[in-house]
């Protein structure tokens, strides 16, 4: 049996003709940046997170680097985040000439710890980036509770978080801005890159409509310098289809991490590994499915040579990374993110996965267990 760790092809053709009938439409009126298409899902998604607003830009990479854009952000501001993400997150800080400042992860959630960050603010702190890794929502209660007493704003990277919730308040509707990304793997993805920014705020949302055509409002008058990071007309009508089937992939998502349970515990395996926990009040999406696994590398290349694909997210945290030696990170400041990035693996968890593949996979790991 072959169980990918993403199988896209499978969710393409269960919505091939609705596709087909988006893309031909743009392809005979020729509108291809922004436009009415853009203006549509803007809406659709502000609606769907339950902001006021949305503004579509390039890709998840370029929303982080615009919220900060337009939080002000620039040479010698620092940035709270978490070591254990995506390189996106902490390089949108340092694009702009800041300083990303790490905070350690909790080890159940692998979400930022709230509880290390007033250590780490300065006079300098501008912003502080929660990332929702995997699909569940960051401790957003504690972290609001620092930034407004602190007076800073809060960016929240969403990337991996579309519909999920925290006490019923959706991700992107929890900070000042909410970051998106439609990268094919994310759990809305679109056909190359694309992203969004969700707030409240009326005149940010201005703010970052501007900045997003080189800080001109009228054209050719530059208010300000802004960068080129225009969401396309059918990457817009492609999500705005696949929007409509959002719900129920993320329950397919979220039936398949509820049968890995069952089958895990089934099978005694829960010494061996540890399954993702979602913590009180939180609705979590699973863009990932990450487990922490004893021998991880050895369990993932047995699961490879049986057809599993799986992934590490992430193997090397960001304090670690080579272009950040100049901040003068040490290995050991950031055990619990240096930890997971040694344990966690992805399992294929998209909504398509059909039972006798979840049992097979998870049968897999047994075998693996039993024999070494
Ligand atoms: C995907 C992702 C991004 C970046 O999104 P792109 O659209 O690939 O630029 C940022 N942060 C996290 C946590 C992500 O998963």
């Amino acid at each position: 049996m072959n169980v990918p760790l993403l199988d896209l092809k499978a969710q393409y053709h269960s919505i091939r003709s609705e596709i087909l009938a988006a893309i031909e439409a743009i392809c005979d009126d020729q509108g291809f940046v922004l436009g009415p298409r853009v203006v549509d899902l803007e809406q659709a998604l502000a609606a769907y997170v339950g902001t006021a607003h949305a503004v579509g830009v390039a890709s998840g990479s370029d929303a982080l680097l615009l919220s900060l854009m337009a939080a002000g952000i620039g040479p010698g501001d620092e940035v709270i985040t978490v070591p254990f993400t995506f390189f996106a997150t902490a390089g949108a800080i340092s694009r702009l000439g800041a300083r990303p400042v790490f905070v350690d992860i909790r080890p159940a959630s692998f979400n930022m710890d709230p509880s290390r960050i007033e250590e780490r603010i300065t006079s300098l702190t501008k912003a502080i980036i929660p990332v929702h890794l995997f699909g569940q929502c960051a401790e957003m209660e504690a972290i609001t509770e620092i930034a407004k007493r602190k007076g800073v704003a809060i960016i929240e990277d969403a990337c991996q978080a579309i519909g999920a919730s925290q006490n019923g308040v959706r991700a992107g509707a929890l900070g000042d801005t909410g970051c998106f990304s439609f990268f094919p793997s994310k759990n809305l993805g679109g056909f190359g890159d694309g992203g969004l920014i969700t707030t409240n705020d009326r005149g940010l949302s201005d703010l970052l409509a501007m900045l997003r055509v080189h800080g001109s409002r009228t054209r050719y008058v530059h208010e300000r310098v802004g960068i080129n990071s225009r969401l396309d007309a059918l990457q817009a009508a492609i999500l705005r289809v696949k929007l409509k089937h959002l719900g129920s992939w993320t329950e397919g998502r979220r039936r398949n991490a509820a049968r890995y349970e069952r089958l895990f515990a089934d099978a005694k395996l829960l010494e061996r590994v540890v399954l993702p926990v979602t913590e009180t009040g939180n609705y979590h999406v699973f863009n990932q499915f990450t487990i922490r696994a004893q021998q991880r590398d050895e369990v993932r290349t047995y699961l490879k040579d049986k057809g599993i694909g799986t992934e590490v997210y992430y193997p090397v945290p960001m304090h670690l990374q080579i272009c950040y030696r100049k901040l003068g990170y040490q290995k050991g400041d950031f055990p619990v993110s240096e930890r997971a990035a040694e344990e966690v693996l992805s399992l294929p968890i998209y909504a398509e996965l059909a039972e006798d593949q979840l049992v097979y996979v998870v049968e897999t790991v047994k075998a693996f267990y039993s024999s070494h």
